[in-house]
């Protein structure tokens, strides 16, 4: 059977959107082409999330959606990727019949041999932990379209927060070779690429099994002298492993954003004991106030879960309080969603649903509130905005982000195009963006 098409579904976090990429180098090297219709499609991946218990039952429901598809074209090939592969292997064949092979997070490097010997089997499950020995290495290089691209830098967890089930998913941490990660920047940015976004569980943990005295401060240092690269972001920074050294890397660089995703998690200590998170809220504070102190323009975005078993009344206070204190410029909030196999699903004093609910909702109030009060400091300020392309809600208006990743749009005009740094006066401010009128390149006068 010759494939010719492939369409991919991705669900949750940016490291699945790079795994998706991958996951595209594999079907493009069987000679097979990206479409948008699932009925043209010779091959669906559905590339899986499962961090929390809401993503998995939409995820069911969208692979039970293929069975029509299926059953009409039989030769269709349907794939599930990622997490949920991992997770929950054979029996994803018990309630998904339709589906043919179930490909789990550290063999995306054999989809391409798997394909090729699909004929021997009927349903196929490749799972097996750290077949993957190269970290991506073999991946070619020229995967990325566009001017952005997701660099994951290491692979895994190995901290074990209680609620989470990452580490039992994705496998132990393990960091890429320097040399390869760079390689493949270099790469990038002689395609055209201007932004890159490193990625990991925690990139403050990166380079602890590599030789050499390689850090993730020093790593970022690299990459910020590669030439053409005009924006150098990452994520995620654990705090506890979060310093000084960064701060230090962050306010000198000459293109490393000036923005930082430092999830908290809670505002109570004695929930961040029970969620093994190896900080303190004091701890938490020290690190941000030295971060504007030293780089005053920063952004600072967090993730919080509210609902964690045991979480009082009071002990909700206090992270209402932290957040309020902390004055982030947005937050990503979740309920508490248990997750077998990990510690925190059998604690004692699990949170009612809509106890849980009703905290969320107060959570997302305050937080709104700060974000809106936040973004109005940029009102009157020109800002650079790398252009993405014309907005999805408003396509009269084009849309972009600012160094400190704050979306922005403005009236499009004749000299807009997907990667063009533009710079934009700020004229208002809402809770999730930024409004403006884009000023003309050659001229300096507004459009
Ligand atoms: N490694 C990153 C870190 O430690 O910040 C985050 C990875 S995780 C995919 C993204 C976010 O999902 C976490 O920061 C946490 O807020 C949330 N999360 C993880 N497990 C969860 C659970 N069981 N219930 C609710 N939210 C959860
Ligand atoms: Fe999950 Fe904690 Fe690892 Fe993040 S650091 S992936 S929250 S175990």
């Amino acid at each position: 059977m010759h494939y010719r098409s492939y369409l991919i579904e991705s669900f949750g976090c940016q490291m699945n959107l790079s795994d998706s990429e991958r996951i595209a180098s594999q079907l493009e090297s069987l000679g097979c082409i990206s479409v948008t219709d699932h009925e043209q499609a010779d091959i669906i991946v559905m590339n899986t999330c499962c961090v929390r218990e809401s993503a998995e039952n939409r995820i069911f429901g969208r692979i039970g959606a293929l069975k029509r598809l299926k059953t009409k074209n039989p030769d269709k090939v349907i794939i599930v990727a990622g997490c949920l592969a991992q997770k929950d292997q054979e029996s994803i064949f018990r309630r998904a019949s339709h589906v043919d092979i179930v490909l789990g997070t550290q063999n995306i490097d054999r989809l391409a041999e798997i394909i090729n010997e699909k004929q021997r089997r009927k349903h196929w499950v490749e799972s097996a932990d750290y077949a993957l020995d190269g970290l991506g290495e073999s991946i070619g290089e020229n995967r990325h379209a566009g001017v952005s691209a997701w660099i994951p830098v290491m692979y895994g967890c190995d901290n074990y927060c209680s609620y989470c089930i990452v580490p039992y998913v994705r496998g132990r941490e393990r960091s890429r070779s320097t040399e390869s990660i760079l390689k493949e920047i270099c790469a990038f940015a002689e395609s055209g690429g201007k932004e890159v976004t490193l990625l990991g569980q925690n990139v403050n943990s990166y380079g602890k099994n590599l030789p050499g005295d390689w850090d993730f401060p020093r790593l970022l240092a690299e990459v910020d002298q590669i030439e053409g690269i005009r924006r150098v972001r990452f994520m995620t920074s654990h705090p506890k492993d979060f310093g000084d050294a960064l701060i230090q890397v962050m306010a000198t660089g000459k293109n490393i954003c000036k923005h930082l995703h430092l999830p908290v998690q809670s505002g109570c200590n004695e929930l961040l004991q029970r969620m093994n998170r190896r900080y303190t809220t004091e701890e938490y504070h020290r690190h941000v106030e030295r971060l504007r102190t030293a780089i005053p323009e920063v952004s600072l975005t967090t993730d919080i879960i509210v609902g964690f078993p045991g979480e009082t009344d009071e002990m909700f206070e206090q992270t209402l309080a932290f957040v309020a204190e902390m004055k982030f410029d947005a937050a990503f909030t979740f309920l508490y969603s248990q997750r077998s196999g990990t510690p925190a699903a059998t604690m004692d004093e699990q949170v009612p649903h809509a106890v849980k609910q009703a905290r969320l909702q107060h959570l997302m109030d305050l937080q709104n509130e700060i974000s809106l009060a936040v973004n109005q400091y940029w009102v009157e300020k020109s800002v650079e905005v790398l252009a993405d392309g014309p907005s999805k809600s408003d396509p009269s208006t084009y849309s972009g982000r600012t160094d400190q990743n704050k979306l922005v749009l403005w009236p499009t005009t004749p000299e807009d195009y997907p990667g063009r740094f533009a710079t934009v006066r700020i004229t208002s401010a809402q809770t999730f963006l930024l409004r403006g009128i884009a000023e003309s390149e050659r001229t300096g006068m507004q459009i």
